[in-house]
């Protein structure tokens, strides 16, 4: 059932958010933790936190 595999992907993307990944918005790949600031090695993409 590849409706229901999708189904639980998405699940697993709200579950996350509190745990220690985040979910790079372009790409989908968890981000890394750096100082102060979060990266995904993938695309680039980076986000600078407070
Ligand atoms: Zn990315």
């Amino acid at each position: 059932m590849p409706k229901h595999a999708n189904v639980e992907r998405w699940e697993k993307y709200s579950d996350d958010g509190e745990l220690d990944g985040e979910q790079c918005p372009r790409c989908s790949s968890l981000l890394a933790q750096h100082d102060g600031r979060k990266s995904c090695g993938k695309c680039g993409y980076s986000k600078i936190q407070k």
